[in-house]
């Protein structure tokens, strides 16, 4: 059966606060619509974990830092649907833009140093619309516990980070990677990927594991990241961003993995900006 789709803050929050009322817990898994395996793998974590379980979709134009991204962006609101009818969850919440950022909103929510780097280097302001969208879902949502997935690993560090700095209520629940087949971590903007060039996406987890390989047999990040990239652009890559290695609690830069580190990556493919990252060591 499809779940309701609440459209408004205040018919989520009657529905919140009657489950709350019940002693129910709530676990929310916010996305940007446009489901797949990966997102449907937080829901199931969320319904293992909670009592009810509330899925958003909102394209969040404050986490956006180019119109013509913004505009590209997949919505699928009716598959989307019919993708969660066999997971049972008990909402899907849809706000129109002006449910979360009415007339005259003028906050925003920043973490700093975790956004400093990495895709926050390569996207301005991404992360301040990420986490003030973030906070404001989980106070709508009055969630105990938010679902977020391993594939964007810096944001789940930032939306972590976030929740404790402001004693939000709601603990963030990281999840792995959900990959196709060949590696390809699942995305919502694979569809744009020109069909032509399909088959190198998989590259960059292959490169990525073949760097990390490297890493855990001694040899240091600088030269190894240089032949990466060009593995990659030799793929049909177009452009590297970064390949950087990092603390798996805190993105510290590391040349070594001399403790628990996370390999990130991103990378540009037939137009398509990519983003990978997997445990090392
Ligand atoms: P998005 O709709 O892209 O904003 O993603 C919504 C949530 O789904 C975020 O917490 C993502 O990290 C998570 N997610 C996206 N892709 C995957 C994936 N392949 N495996 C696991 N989680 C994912």
């Amino acid at each position: 059966m499809t779940a309701p789709i609440l459209r408004t803050k205040a018919a989520l929050r009657d529905a919140v606060l009657g489950w709350k009322a019940a002693g129910e817990s709530i676990g929310v898994v916010p996305t940007m619509g446009a489901l797949h395996a990966g997102h449907l793998s937080l829901v199931d974590a969320a319904k293992t974990g909670c009592d009810r379980v509330i899925v958003t979709i909102f394209v969040n134009p404050k986490q956006f830092n180019t119109a013509s991204d913004l505009e590209k962006y997949p919505r699928t609101e009716d598959a989307d649907a019919e993708k969660l009818a066999p997971h049972a969850v008990d909402a899907i919440y849809v706000p129109a833009p002006e449910e979360i950022y009415p007339e005259g909103f003028a906050t925003s929510v920043l973490v700093s140093g975790l956004t400093d780097g990495l895709c926050g280097s390569h996207r301005p302001g991404h992360f301040d619309g990420v986490t003030t969208v973030c906070a404001k879902l989980f106070l709508q949502t009055l969630a105990d516990r938010a679902y977020f997935g391993e594939k964007d690993f810096q944001q789940l560090q930032v939306v972590t980070r976030m929740a404790r700095d402001l004693d939000l209520l709601t603990e963030v629940i990281g999840c792995p990677t959900v990959r196709e087949k060949d590696g390809l971590a699942l995305s919502s903007r694979n569809v744009l990927l020109p069909l032509e060039t399909r088959a190198a996406a998989p590259a960059l987890h292959r490169v990525l594991r073949q760097v990390a390989g490297r890493l855990v047999e001694g040899e240091s990040l600088g030269p190894v990241r240089f032949q990466a990239e060009a593995a990659l652009r030799e793929a049909g890559f177009s452009e590297v961003e970064y390949i950087e290695l990092r603390s798996a609690d805190g993105l510290a830069p590391l040349e070594h993995p001399s403790r628990p580190a996370r390999l990130l990556a991103a990378a540009w493919l037939g137009g398509v900006r990519l983003i990978d990252n997997i445990a090392v060591g």
